[in-house]
């Protein structure tokens, strides 16, 4: 059974201990700095009563201000976010963004909720949790949430403070202060980070084929800039369904297919495909943008892709990971492929603190060129270490500049 917390925290002490961090850093860094943890009373539309278990975990606020996710998923438990957390907070620093990592959310299932039940919900989550406001927590969305959830949450908070703070909250449509750029950043930043990856390998993008692993948001944005950048994708699986074509899938006509039914299943001219047959198909790149923990050591034995483009949070376990590089495949980590979302936030919160706001070629031109920095930086901190493993590298440089912070504040 994959442990996330267990295997995040073991990558931090395996790169603590190449980087040479400070063993007291370390030790800080082992634990988050604030747990919360509370119950939401709920009523329920038919008038009985629910309790949710709800949690946000602040893992280090040395490098600034504690950011992102809110999931609302029925097996959500406070390990999973103390792992999400502490990957937001590597993801931050990797990518030279003064913040720390937060993470949290609610156990419940949106699909059980009527839409009015999960909006008092999302209210709820904020009115027991009490964000202390964009110099201090500010909670984004994550799987279960998006931008209306952000925007109700964000409207109870202003609510609550009684002030215009579009900061308090990200992931919100840009009509509350939200950035233009928020659907695609991360699956264009897949690609961008994937590209920059490519350009130091060598690697030819016209008509490589590519496989992917979830079509949601991060999954169908990547396909549509791999489809454009002349890779063909010729396998595509979802939770329900899956599809191959040897010749490549169109896939904008793919996601209309899906859109009208309501499944990738019977696409003309594609035969059906499971999880491990697509793991295992003789492709190129291999992107898995939908589940954590899903390329094991079994299932990285049959993987033949040269690449390997991370779009889900911690995809590959770490053992996977070893079999993988020491066969020379490249492996684009999750904390660099998909920090798209991550930049945008960033830049989401310099517009709403100043309320001036940008246009959508600002913002895709500055993700992009801040994604392919942070990749190139923890490229060559890995060749600065002699490590085959970018993931690595990049975590090594996050914990070199928490270090220099939390030494420089004085805490250890
Ligand atoms: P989404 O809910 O839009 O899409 C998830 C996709 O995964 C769906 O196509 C679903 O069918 C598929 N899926 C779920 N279970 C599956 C299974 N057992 N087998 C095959 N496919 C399955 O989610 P998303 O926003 O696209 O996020 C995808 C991944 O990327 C998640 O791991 C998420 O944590 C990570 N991520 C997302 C963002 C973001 O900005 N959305 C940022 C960073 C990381």
């Amino acid at each position: 059974m994959y442990d996330f917390l267990e295997e995040s925290s073991r990558l931090m002490h395996q790169a603590a201990k190449i980087g040479e961090i400070n063993p007291d850093v370390v030790e800080l860094l082992s634990g988050p700095a604030r747990v919360i943890g509370f119950r939401i009373p709920l009523k329920m539309d038919d008038g009985s009563s629910r309790v949710f278990d709800a949690y946000r975990v602040c893992h280090t606020d040395a490098l600034g201000p504690t950011r992102d996710g809110t999931r609302i998923s029925p097996d959500l438990n406070l390990d999973e976010c103390k792992a999400l957390a502490l990957v937001m907070s590597i993801k931050h620093a990797a990518g030279r963004i003064p913040a720390g990592g937060g993470k949290g959310g609610i156990a419940a299932d949106p699909g059980e909720l009527s839409k009015l039940e999960f909006e008092r919900l999302c209210r709820a989550y904020i009115r027991y949790l009490r964000p202390a406001g964009p110099d201090c927590d500010v909670p984004g969305a994550d799987v279960g949430t998006g931008m209306q959830s952000m925007s109700w949450m964000l409207d109870e908070y202003e609510q609550i403070t009684g002030r215009h703070s579009p900061a308090a909250v990200n992931d919100k449509p840009p009509i509350l202060g939200g950035t233009l750029g928020g659907y695609e950043a991360t699956g264009r930043g897949v690609f961008e980070v994937f590209q920059a990856a490519a350009e130091q390998i060598d690697f030819k993008l016209e008509g490589a084929r590519v496989a992917i692993q979830g079509f949601g948001q991060v999954g169908s944005v990547a396909a549509q800039a791999f489809q454009e950048a002349g890779c063909k994708v010729i396998a595509v699986r979802e939770i329900d369904s899956g599809v191959y074509s040897q010749d490549g899938l169109d896939v904008n006509e793919l996601l209309q297919h899906r859109d009208k039914e309501g499944s990738l299943e019977n696409f003309p001219g594609s035969e059906p495909i499971s999880n491990e047959e697509l793991f295992a198909c003789d492709c190129d790149v291999l992107v898995p943008a939908a589940l954590q923990g899903v390329i094991t050591k079994e299932v990285a034995e049959k993987v033949k892709a040269r690449v390997l483009v991370e779009a889900a949070n911690s995809p590959t376990t770490l053992d996977a990971d070893e079999l993988l590089l020491d066969r020379g495949v490249t492996i684009v980590p999750d904390v660099l492929a998909n920090a798209g979302s991550v930049h945008l936030c960033q830049m989401e919160r310099t517009q709403g603190l100043s309320d001036d706001y940008w246009g959508a070629e600002t913002i895709s031109e500055q993700r992009r060129r801040r994604l392919v920095h942070s990749y190139q930086q923890a490229a060559e901190c890995a060749e600065r270490y002699q490590l085959k493993s970018v993931r690595l590298g990049a975590w090594i440089n996050a914990l070199k500049r928490i270090e220099e912070a939390v030494l420089t504040r004085g805490w250890c």
